[in-house]
């Protein structure tokens, strides 16, 4: 990831002139505020703006006139309770405002968490930069056997060089063709809206996104998990680092909760059941699919499934 000096002189300034307010601040969010988060080779997270704490949570939930702090806690307690008990509406007191840079094949999955506010960068107005995603060798791998939306074993040194070859020599091609099309001294030139469009998807993007926190965790769940495709989960796990410091207590309820909980259907509890009264339980006596017993074993063996 690179910051031009501008960038980061800009950056800089941002962060050396602290303004006054009276709203609840989060000290570990502050340490965020601005900086930029390296994501993928060029890509990034950064905070741009944030509102409420953990104890606004708590002020929501209490619907109070004051902090709403009865104690420390009794706030961590709260929290847990309303994340155990999915009353959600008071984590949506909460909002964070990212600045993200990341490849459009990226943008298009996460553009479909419809509950953000989002504002792009204009390929209209704008001339795109010369940047392309291409993976690091160790994050090429072949299509997985066992999973039609996932990838397998890691392909050989030799497949690899190959890949790289055809994702770099065909970015730059793609490239240069856009700036030919838009035009050298003296000619016509084709618009930005209508040249862009021979440039590949693992061109970046950028984009401001705002979304509360409710709909932070709920996209978090989704693409921080591990069957989440890499390219996302890598910016997926640089925001879990930023919310961890943002809102504590809230942000360990959702890893006790919903990133390392496991929600079980009434066939499974079932099973459970009959395991403890010591019963020899197995796919075909279960009631359930070899694809969900599969899943129901990986849940119990903390597989990551
Ligand atoms: C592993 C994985 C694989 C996926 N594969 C595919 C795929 O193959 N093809 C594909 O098209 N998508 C795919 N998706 C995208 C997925 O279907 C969702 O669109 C995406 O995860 C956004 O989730 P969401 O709708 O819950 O989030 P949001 O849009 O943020 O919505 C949050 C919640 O708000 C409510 N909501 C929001 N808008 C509406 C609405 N209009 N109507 C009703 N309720 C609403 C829903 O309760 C929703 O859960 C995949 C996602 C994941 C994580």
């Amino acid at each position: 990831m690179s910051l031009s000096p501008d960038q980061q002189a800009e950056i800089d300034e941002l962060r050396s002139s602290p303004r006054e307010t009276l709203r609840a601040t989060s000290p570990g969010m502050e340490q965020h505020l601005y900086k930029a988060i390296p994501v993928l080779d060029h890509g990034f997270v950064r905070v741009i703006d944030y509102m409420g704490d953990d104890s606004a949570i708590c002020q929501a939930a209490r619907v109070s006139y004051g902090r709403g702090t009865k104690s420390v806690q009794n706030d961590e307690g709260l929290i847990r309770y309303l994340m155990r008990h999915w009353h959600s509406t008071p984590f949506e007191m909460c909002e964070v405002k990212l600045h993200v840079k990341l490849p459009v094949f990226v943008a298009r999955q996460w553009i479909r968490h419809r509950t953000a506010n989002v504002n792009e960068y204009s390929a209209r107005y704008s001339i795109l930069d010369r940047e392309f995603y291409i993976p690091e060798p160790e994050a090429l791998a072949a299509q997985s056997v066992v999973n039609n939306q996932g990838r397998g074993e890691a392909l050989t040194d030799e497949e690899a060089d190959r890949v790289l070859r055809y994702l770099r020599d065909d970015a730059m091609r793609a490239y240069d063709h856009y700036e030919e099309m838009i035009g050298q001294e003296g000619q016509q030139g084709l618009a930005r809206e209508l040249a862009r469009m021979n440039l590949p998807a693992n061109i970046y993007t950028q984009w401001y996104w705002k979304v509360d926190l409710h709909n932070l965790l709920h996209f978090l769940r989704l693409r921080a998990d591990a069957h989440a495709q890499y390219e996302i989960r890598v910016y997926a796990d640089a925001i879990c680092d930023v919310v961890a410091d943002w809102v504590p207590f809230a942000y360990k309820a959702f890893a006790d909760y919903r990133m390392g909980g496991a929600t079980l259907s009434s066939s499974a509890l079932d099973c459970v059941r009959r395991m403890l009264k010591g019963e020899d339980v197995n796919q075909e006596n279960s009631g359930m699919s070899k694809g969900e017993w599969r899943e129901f074993m990986g849940v119990l063996q903390n597989d990551g499934n």
